[in-house]
């Protein structure tokens, strides 16, 4: 979907003006990435290579103790078709390990403390951003890192670069923290974290447990808390109903387990908050708007209808892409939700406040005495601001602006292009055109809508070497690392009052140092998590 057809789904699902709606809170659980360029591992401080070479025995050792722990854990995908063909598993019963790597990636230390935080005060930019609803209007929140290095300083100066920022759907929290619980005790490797006996230690020369700082990742329980706080905040059903929260999945989710990590931390934290799966594609069958100023949205049990919950909130890991809206009724849904009284994550304002365009608007360079886009949402002169500008990276429009006829230029030139990644407004991965490949595919698209991509300045981060298990086989060599860090943000609609703010644990995403995208869904990345060198 480009600018113009989500523009105008989106004016169909035409947003109560604020102030009018029967329920001012939204919602947001937000995750950004960035990529870390990192020159020095752990292991190099030790003397020795990262990760260290392995004897084939060491390596089918380390593969089946991490195939048993992530099936035994629950660190699971549903299996693509080319892996496990649909007519092998007619039930849908199969799971396989999810993609991950052996050991856990060295990421500078400097440049993970910065994204996480900075979280807060992302939190605070784009809740503004949201309730900005001209600006949107005008211009029609994940927010992902990687390391910068400028190769230009000596020695290289490291920075955390901000690739995007995700508002809708953001995914692998879940997986995140069993994948840093796993290499926390793979890494340990010794008997005592396995519960193996002393005679089967992983690995002949066992990195010594505690000669690696490995964060845990506390994303479950952060995006969990943010959801059971939304939860909290909307008042108890006056209509004498229970409430409830609405998880709105895809049918056809292969990333499932993830989500449900996420419904058994609320299930076990707040036994009182129900959680039920419902896919985009069925909103109108079992939901309804109750006919009253308040606009409650009514979600009945499917299989007993009698039964109603209010639903106090939906958290979205639908509705981002074209391939949930094929027809009007779709749009018709999610308008239904959009008018309802329940706590959107997100609601369709932070939705568009997420998009790559904001992002541009916000990011791009201007003459210094021109006023900052950020002045328009928050303080820009205060030592918090100045960390945001730290990780912001050049990027530029691609309409008939002067920026954007500059920017024209770039994008054509066989040269200057190899600097740059066109991006469309389009999320989930597999949607890039980088460097050389840029001028051929914006001569493939008419110019009218040349206006819908934006041009980024590429972030260049060091490789790092890693070791893949991904569908059982083994892929060893130069990797890129991409750091995300969840955030939860809860604020009044109507008040701008932000009720809560918090930074939600992380993720780390690594992909072959030869591949351009890192979505570990879209098969080209994978889970790991940090060695803070
Ligand atoms: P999507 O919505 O598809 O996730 P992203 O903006 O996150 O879009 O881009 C997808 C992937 O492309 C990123 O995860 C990253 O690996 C790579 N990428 C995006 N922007 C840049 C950049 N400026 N420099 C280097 N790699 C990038
Ligand atoms: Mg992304």
């Amino acid at each position: 979907m480009d600018v113009a057809q989500r523009g105008t789904g989106f004016q169909h699902t035409t947003q109560p003006k604020a102030g009018t709606e029967p329920l001012w809170y939204r919602f947001a659980a937000q995750k950004r990435t960035s990529e870390a360029s990192v020159v020095m591992s752990a292991a190099v401080a030790a003397g020795s290579s990262y990760p260290p070479h392995l004897t084939d025995a060491e390596q089918d050792n380390l593969v089946l103790t991490i195939k048993d722990w992530s099936i035994g854990n629950g660190l699971a995908i549903r299996p693509p078709p080319a892996v496990i063909p649909a007519n092998a598993d007619p039930a849908g019963i199969a799971a396989i390990n999810a993609p991950v790597t052996l050991f856990p990636s060295p990421f500078p230390r400097i440049c993970f403390e910065q994204g996480k935080a900075v979280q807060r005060t992302y939190n605070d930019l784009y809740a503004a951003v949201s309730r900005d609803e001209e600006f949107l209007a005008q211009i029609v929140k994940e927010s992902d890192y990687m390391v910068h290095q400028d190769a230009s300083t000596s020695p290289p100066s490291l920075t955390a670069k901000q690739v995007e920022f995700n508002t809708i759907a953001s995914s692998f929290g879940g997986l995140s923290c069993f994948t840093s619980r796993l290499h926390r005790l793979a890494l340990n490797l010794t008997s005592e974290a396995l519960k193996l006996t002393p005679e089967y230690p992983l690995l002949d020369k066992a990195i010594p447990a505690g000669s690696l700082d490995l964060p845990e990742s506390t994303a479950v329980q952060g995006l969990a808390a943010g959801i059971e706080a939304a939860f909290n905040t909307y008042p108890p059903s006056e209509l004498g109903h229970s409430k409830c929260i609405i998880f709105l999945v895809q049918g056809d989710e292969r990333n499932v387990f993830d989500q449900r990590h996420l419904e058994y931390q609320i299930a076990s934290s707040s036994p009182g908050a129900p959680v039920f799966r419902l896919a985009f594609s069925d909103i109108l069958t079992h939901t309804t708007v109750a006919d009253t100023p308040k606009r409650q949205l009514l979600y009945r049990l499917p299989r007993n209808p009698e039964k109603v919950f209010e639903v106090a909130v939906i958290y979205m890991r639908a509705g981002y892409g074209p391939g949930d809206y094929p027809n009007q009724q779709a749009w018709d849904a999610r308008y239904q939700l959009e008018r309802s009284a329940a706590i959107k994550c997100p609601s369709v304002l932070t939705q568009l406040a997420g998009t790559k365009k904001v992002q541009q608007v916000l990011a791009t360079p201007r003459p210094s005495t021109a006023p900052s886009m950020l002045g328009r949402f928050i303080k820009d002169d205060t030592p918090a601001a100045g960390e945001l500008w730290k990780t912001f990276t050049n990027i530029y429009p691609m309409d008939t602006s002067e920026a954007g006829l500059e920017a024209r230029k770039k994008a054509l030139d066989p040269e200057a292009c190899q600097a740059y990644v066109l991006k469309p407004q389009r999320e989930g991965g597999g949607n890039n055109i980088y460097r050389g490949a840029i001028p051929a595919f914006l001569k493939s698209v008419p110019e009218e809508h040349w206006g819908s991509f934006i041009l980024m300045e590429l972030i260049t981060p060091p490789p790092v070497s890693n070791i893949i298990l991904r569908n059982g086989t083994i892929e060893q060599g130069g990797v890129i690392c991409e750091l995300g860090v969840y955030g939860t943000c809860l604020w009044n609609q109507s008040s701008g009052e932000v009720l809560r703010n918090e930074e939600a644990g992380y993720l780390l995403r690594t992909k072959g140092d030869k591949s351009e995208e890192g979505g570990v869904a879209a098969g080209y990345g994978c889970m790991d998590s940090c060695s803070l060198v």
